[in-house]
């Protein structure tokens, strides 16, 4: 497996520590998603698994990376949120009871806890006293989203390592290779829309969501004129809600930019011409509210999981509707 360029500096730095015997028994990776940071993350179980690393790199050949490869290394064991969106300390407990025996392969141990944020009160406590005492060769490798909080008694045994969106020219410099049939600009304009996440920015191309978007965000122009609630509710695509609030949040940014003469670090930079027009239609403070109503409803959506979605969707084109033709 190759590695994403832009994971490959953090990735040798960790393999670095390790090899000097510096290396801590828990990492926590706090990262933006879209980066594809679960590559980084398994990679470096690899290495730490390995019996014969060479150099920076797992052999690929000794048992225990053709376990790995197999997907049934007994010596790693993965951590992931269950249906109810959170860890549970039952599963906590059962990682414990794991870890009380030895490594079957005779080396390292390692665990990875994806979404960390997500480990609750009481699964976060059984978890406590395994991270604070590891067995020599435990390892348990964190991940969680840069935006979330993490509860601190976790955080503060855990040496941090935060994985953030690459330069704009590597990312440019991969998606030519990756995306070979766009062109420079159309590209440029993808990677704005995608906040600079290079993966997020590639399903973009490959799908060929530009003109996509392009249709919601003109009947987002047409609800504006007719006030049709129905009309915008019914341009959503209840599989996607969240990359087109995240358009229709950008929108309401860059128009706020445009209201205050910011000319740079605009998102939108297709919509120069568009942008300008709407926010000249609307005062600031309503601009802002528009945009405060639209990141409530993607927080609600992300959050609250019992409620109908449909229902918090229309709720807030509602607000929407009132606050700025209110
Ligand atoms: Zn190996």
């Amino acid at each position: 497996m190759t590695l994403y360029p832009w994971l490959v500096p953090i990735y040798q730095q960790l393999t670095h520590t390790f090899l000097q015997g510096r290396g801590h028994h828990a990492l926590l990776f706090k990262t933006e998603v879209g980066l594809g940071t679960e590559q980084l993350i398994s990679q470096f179980a690899d290495w730490l698994l390995c019996q014969m690393p060479q150099g920076e790199k797992p052999c690929h050949q000794c048992k225990s990376c053709l376990l790995r490869q197999s997907g049934n290394h007994p010596d790693f064991h993965l951590l992931a949120p269950q249906e109810s969106k959170e860890i549970l300390i039952d599963q906590v407990r059962e990682l414990n009871q794991q870890l009380q025996t030895f490594a079957q392969q005779g080396g390292n141990i390692v665990v990875y806890i994806q979404g960390a944020d997500k480990l609750n009160e009481a699964s976060s406590n059984a978890l406590l006293k395994t991270l604070e005492e590891p067995h020599e060769g435990v390892y348990f490798l964190l991940e969680a989203p840069i935006q979330d909080a993490i509860l601190p008694t976790i955080q503060s045994r855990c040496q941090t390592y935060l994985i953030t969106a690459p330069k704009v020219d590597s990312a440019m410099q991969w998606l030519a290779e990756v995306c070979p049939n766009t062109s420079f600009e159309t590209r440029q304009i993808a990677l704005n829309i995608c906040h600079q996440r290079p993966l997020i920015c590639k399903s973009f191309l490959e799908n060929d969501r530009l003109p996509v978007r392009k249709a919601f965000l003109q009947t987002f122009w047409q609800f504006l004129k007719t006030r049709d609630v129905f009309l915008l509710y019914s341009a959503f695509d209840k599989e996607r809600l969240f990359e087109q609030l995240e358009w229709l949040e950008s929108f309401f940014t860059d128009s706020l930019k445009a209201k205050m003469g910011i000319q740079h670090g605009w998102i939108n930079t297709d919509l120069g011409n568009a942008i300008p027009i709407f926010s000249q239609r609307f005062h600031a403070p309503l601009l802002l509210e528009g945009h405060r109503i639209v990141q409530q409803t993607q927080r609600d959506l992300r959050e609250i999981n019992a409620v109908n979605q449909e229902l918090m969707l229309l709720d807030g084109i509602t607000k929407l509707v009132m606050t700025l033709f209110g």
